[in-house]
């Protein structure tokens, strides 16, 4: 019966036949293979830098940032339904400043200042999109670097990916993030807390090259408590059902842990210098804002701050305010590296002494009201008592009296409110150093609005020149963010709200190229079409919008229109792969396999190892039987992300392929434990245990594909033969129904099932 399995391929022309699956006697040679790779692993050198360094005077700097975390969510700053214990213990043996304070509620810019010891007026890094770190400005790493640390980075959100320049001064540069296998999650954007420190891990396993004694500067950076709120790990998410957000804070927590213990391990806990903070918090509903980004309010700008290690005390709690510039000069201090003149912070090594210094005032801004929304950017002044907002409606709040910052005091404090106003304004007024703009690609742009960071790349402007107060629109932001969040994963419900805000306010074209997005998803290619088409009328097209247009066109096979605006796209940003990428697409649908294959080359020369252009090789080289050269490039992308389940799938193909059987089944039974309904794994899994005469395995996977794809003919004759064979004619008979239901052209089927229901008694059907 094993010709059977060759049947029915499917209409995708990457499908692959069952039929591919009949066994090979290469089940020696692969377990001799394995037997090697085993016994490669298993002597791998276990020699680390701990056991090859020489004690340095130097100190190790270990520094650690939480993204989206809020002091007042984790345990040592009074929250009694937090998990943090090792951030605790960290206070515990160290010092925590109870007031911490970013410059700007966004994970980029302030980064930047975290990195460079300077406010986003001297950095000028001032949004998440459009902007690079300018090379003039010099980040602590590269002082570290410079004095013969050995400096490396780990980051988990795309934001800080190398692109934006944030890996300057970092001998390894981690940011690689997996695709991931959540359909509802744009692929690249996140990497998991425990996926960071196993690479972090990693690396202080690894000897370094160059002197072997040197310390290091190590900065990881966590995002788990980004929206949306889903800890990875079973018993949070069960814990904390009622308040996931501090469920992902204890997951980092927990993967932190894991770090510091490895170190305490290593004996390096004595001369490791380790200090936790966060670029933000989160608003939570606070002052009408979910997350964070546009205000300036204490829920997002008021951060932890804790640090310990060799020279500084335990158990201290300091009241100075600590500010996210101040950094780089306190770790320079502690280092003991000389101090740098050319940054706006200053070391708070004498508070986390006990003195109490003097209360600095702290600078904050957010642009993305002005950058993405269109409407008025935000400055603040904050000094110990009070903060300003320099805003259409000005605001004052007494931070003694009102942390909450409810009570707006700008009205009856006036002197005040002229003060803190004109140092503002000086600050302001300093000149902020030439910040390339960089123009946002397509690429770009998709993975930061999949983060809630719009970037559309134009503000749109009212004519008349006044911009809203973000107070007034923030009316518009559930809408708006349930819109952008639900785009891909609930189109209608997101096509509902961004046509509300659009009634709205209809200058919003962000809410119309997300509604274009919204649209696509639910299958409406024609609608979608016709809202970019609206945004390039209006000059609005941004290279990602011309994308999202091409696929749409596709998707409604206007093939020619879609090149079109591809190639335009490619030609106006001939440095961005996304048009190329879709390109291949269009060209693999017009049967042009060479085009399609030229232009994944393209972007292979522009982004090396980029993801989606091996995976298109891969698929072009199968469609020309090129088993090895399909290999290569499936296994170059498990390289780069060993939890790619496609690219698993797909070389289990192959390997069944080249008669490597077992090889195959591992790869599907691993893509299987990734993604326990992934249909096409499923499939192949059952099919290769059925071409191997173990048709009673195949059976549960069978059942499982058919319950994962129940539209899949292949399944379900699958199901129909593999019950055959243990037997079962009745099972049979109703699987090959369903199948001949949903195909009734299927002859060889129709016979079978009618062989079966003659009741052909003592034939076994696989003898036929
Ligand atoms: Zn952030």
């Amino acid at each position: 019966m094993r010709f059977l399995y060759s049947m029915r391929m499917g209409p995708h022309p990457h499908a692959l036949a069952l039929g591919d699956f009949a066994p090979r006697a290469g089940r020696r040679r692969c377990f001799l293979a394995l037997t090697l790779l085993i016994f490669a692993v298993g002597c791998r050198s276990n020699v680390s830098k701990s056991s090859v360094a020489a004690p340095s005077s130097r100190p190790n700097v270990l520094l650690v940032t939480i993204d989206t975390l809020r002091a007042d969510h984790v345990g040592s700053y009074g929250y009694d339904k937090a998990s943090t214990p090792t951030i605790d213990a960290l206070a515990r043996r160290g010092v925590r400043f109870e007031t911490a304070v970013a410059h700007v509620p966004l994970t980029g810019p302030s980064h930047a200042s975290i990195l460079t010891g300077q406010t986003p007026l001297g950095h000028g890094f001032r949004n998440n999109s459009g902007f690079i770190l300018a090379p003039s400005v010099k980040t602590v790493a590269q002082d570290f670097r410079a004095a013969g640390y050995h400096t490396a980075g780990f980051v988990s959100g795309f934001p800080l990916d190398r692109r934006f320049g944030f890996d300057r001064g970092f001998e390894t540069y981690d940011d690689r993030l997996p695709k991931g296998n959540d359909l509802r999650r744009t692929p690249y954007v996140e990497r998991f807390a425990d996926a960071t420190t196993d690479a972090v891990l990693r690396w202080l396993a690894t000897p370094p090259e160059g002197p072997q004694a040197a310390p290091w500067f190590l900065w990881v950076h966590y995002y788990d408590p980004h929206a949306p709120y889903e800890p990875s790990a079973a018993d949070l998410a069960e814990q904390y059902r009622q308040s996931p957000y501090d469920g992902e804070i204890a997951f980092v927590d927990r993967q932190l842990g894991r770090l510091l213990q490895t170190l305490e391990g290593r004996g390096e806990t004595g001369r490791t210098i380790v200090l936790v903070t966060a670029d933000h918090g989160e608003s939570l509903g606070e002052h009408g804002e979910g997350t964070h980004g546009i205000f300036l309010y204490d829920a997002t700008l008021r951060i932890p701050w804790i640090m310990a290690g060799p020279q500084i005390a335990a158990g201290r709690l300091s009241r100075t305010i600590a500010r996210s510039m101040d950094v780089l000069p306190t770790l320079l201090d502690y280092a003991g590296l000389p101090p740098r003149s050319d940054v706006d912070g200053r070391s708070l090594r004498r508070a986390a002494d006990g003195e109490q210094m003097s209360d600095a005032p702290a600078y904050a801004e957010s642009l993305y009201s002005e950058l993405e929304l269109g409407w008025a950017p935000l400055h603040a002044w904050r000094t110990a008592g009070f903060k300003f907002i320099k805003a259409p409606h000005p605001e004052l709040y007494d931070l003694q009296n009102d942390p909450s910052e409810k009570t707006n005091r700008a009205g009856e404090l006036g002197v005040r409110v002229s003060d803190l106003s004109s140092q503002l304004d000086l600050a302001l007024r300093q000149p902020t150093p030439s910040a390339p703009a960089q123009s946002v690609d397509a690429e770009t742009a998709e993975r930061l609005r999949a983060l809630g960071y719009v970037s559309g790349g134009h503000a749109s402007r009212p004519a008349g020149g006044v911009l809203r107060d973000p107070k007034d629109g923030v009316r518009l932001l559930p809408k708006l963010n349930r819109g952008m969040s639900a785009a891909r994963s609930e189109p209608e419900l997101a096509i509902r709200e961004l046509t509300a805000v659009l009634e709205d306010d209809p200058g919003l074209f962000m809410a119309r190229r997300t509604r274009a997005v919204a649209y696509a998803a639910a299958g409406k290619h024609e609608l979608a079409i016709a809202d970019l088409r609206v945004l390039d009328k209006e000059g609005q097209l941004t290279p990602e919008d011309a994308v999202v247009l091409g696929d749409n066109l596709r998707s409604a096979g206007r093939l020619e229109e879609a090149a079109l605006i591809l190639q335009r796209a490619e030609r106006e940003n001939p440095s961005f792969p996304q048009p190329l990428i879709s390109l291949a697409a269009v060209r693999i649908q017009e049967r042009k396999y060479d085009e399609a294959a030229a232009a994944c080359e393209r972007v292979l020369k522009l982004v090396p190892d980029h993801i989606e252009a091996l995976r298109r090789l891969g698929d072009l080289a199968l469609l020309r039987g090129d088993v090895n050269g399909a290999a290569g490039r499936y296994a170059r992308i498990l390289e780069v992300d060993a939890g790619d389940v496609p690219a698993m799938t797909k070389l289990g193909v192959v390997r069944m392929r080249s008669g490597r059987p077992d090889e195959a089944m591992r790869l599907f039974r691993e893509a299987i434990a990734r993604e326990p309904a992934n249909a096409e794994a499923l499939l192949y899994l059952a099919g290769a245990l059925a071409a191997s005469g173990r048709s009673a395995d195949a059976l549960p996977y069978f059942e499982r594909a058919v319950k994962a794809d129940p539209a899949s003919t292949m399944a379900l004759n699958g199901l129909g033969l593999a019950r055959l064979d243990v037997g079962d004619k009745t099972g049979a008979a109703v699987a090959f129904r369903q199948s001949l239901r949903l195909d009734p052209k299927q002859e060889d089927i129709a016979r079978t099932l009618a062989d079966v229901g003659q009741g052909a008694e003592g034939r076994s059907p696989s003898r036929r």
